[in-house]
């Protein structure tokens, strides 16, 4: 490597895992995977290039730049950027290489109408806000729509998009079938000009419930690497056969005794209650390891669940190896996954994500993005 890091610690890619969670969805040609934000963590490009081996034809990234980083690099499929185009740039960027760009209001449209020479065609998105309350047109501007969609021939609806609020909440299917009515209307008004527009509305956890029920392309993210979005619910079981992909670890820097009355880190929010052995890990809050999981979630070291203890710092935090036999400086913890000895556990970013109250989602795109990353 040559470029300095600044933490020890790293993450570790399983692309064998995402391949089979790609597989276990079914035919590829009725998904668009979400590989947004950097792959939610994972890595854009070696998360596609797996995607691409595995048969993927379709792919939904964030930005116009991942959207070109990955024309650029020679992927055929067709991309949608979610966040759709905003500068002259991105929308000229996006015309050039047959991105296949979200118009979300009026105005997007006119703009990607006129970065569109005479006598070409640019493929677009239709981003329908059905009550998701984000990008999009409405059900009352579908006249207007219609009308300037007539007037822009140039402008070739591929795809017509919405995103369910409260997919993953099974007490709130009422709001999930008026969303879905709605697009519905709002898909069916522009198929009666445009036959071949596809229909996306599925996230993982509406794809994991839909049935048959999910148009032409569903737009799983989180289940493909791992995540359960159903979690907590009764309708865990739908999407709970998916893997982990991410898996994090950090060296142990140094094993210390901890007497009885003596304390752990800043604030001194821990004090050993009785002799102890305490380890030193080279991991922090500046490495996607949350401030708010001190005192509160565990490592793997040797196979075994060992508390973490104290307050996390920048790039250290402490663990209680107490009775974890021969721990030496340069063992490995694990911070995510992790290799259980019989009866114990790997740590998941479900358990981190519900100590902090957040979703794992955002345990894996942190991790992700601090961390150097090794594919395996
Ligand atoms: C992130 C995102 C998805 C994927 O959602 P998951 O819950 O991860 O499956 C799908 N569609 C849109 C518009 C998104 O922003």
């Amino acid at each position: 490597m040559n470029e300095c890091t600044f933490s020890p610690s790293s993450c570790h890619i399983n692309l064998s895992a995402l391949t089979r969670n790609f597989f276990r969805m079914g035919d590829p040609a009725g998904l668009l995977p979400v590989i947004k934000s950097d792959a939610y963590g994972h890595g854009l490009m070696p998360v596609a290039r797996a995607l691409d081996k595995a048969g993927a034809l379709n792919f939904a990234v964030g930005t116009v730049s991942e959207a070109c980083a990955l024309r650029k690099a020679g992927f055929h499929q067709k991309i949608v950027p979610l966040l759709g185009a905003q500068t002259l740039e991105e929308w000229t960027l996006s015309f050039a290489l047959h991105i296949t760009t979200p118009v979300v209001d009026m105005d997007s449209l006119k703009r990607a109408a006129h970065c569109c020479p005479d006598h070409m065609t640019f493929p677009i998105a239709i981003a329908c806000n059905t009550g998701m309350g984000r990008l999009g047109f409405s059900v009352e501007d579908m006249p207007d729509l219609l009308e300037a969609l007539h007037r822009y021939p140039m402008l070739v609806p591929e795809l017509a998009f919405s995103h369910l609020a409260c997919a993953d909440m099974p007490s709130e299917e009422a709001y999930t079938f008026a969303q879905e009515e709605r697009f519905v209307s709002m898909t069916n008004a522009l198929r009666a000009f445009f036959p071949d527009l596809s229909r996306s509305l599925c996230n993982s956890a509406a794809y994991a419930s839909a049935g048959e029920d999910r148009f032409e392309l569903a737009r799983p993210g989180i289940t493909l690497y791992g995540g359960n979005p159903f979690v907590g619910t009764p309708y865990a079981d739908k999407a709970s056969d998916f893997e982990w992909v991410m898996s994090v670890c950090a060296p142990i820097l140094q094993v210390r005794a901890l007497r009885s009355g003596e304390s752990v880190s800043y604030g001194r929010t821990f004090t050993a209650t009785h002799d102890m052995k305490a380890a030193v890990i080279g991991i922090g809050y500046a490495s996607g390891f949350d401030r708010g999981l001190s005192n509160a979630c565990d490592v793997l070291i040797h196979g075994r669940r060992c508390h973490q203890i104290g307050r996390v710092c920048m790039g250290m935090i402490m663990a209680d190896v107490t009775g974890v036999g021969a721990v030496e400086p340069g063992d490995l913890a694990w911070i995510l996954g992790g290799d259980p000895q019989p009866g114990q556990r790997i740590i998941t970013a479900q358990e981190m994500a519900d100590a902090l109250g957040t979703i794992s989602y955002e345990v894996l795109c942190r991790f992700g993005m601090s961390n150097q990353r090794i594919y395996h």
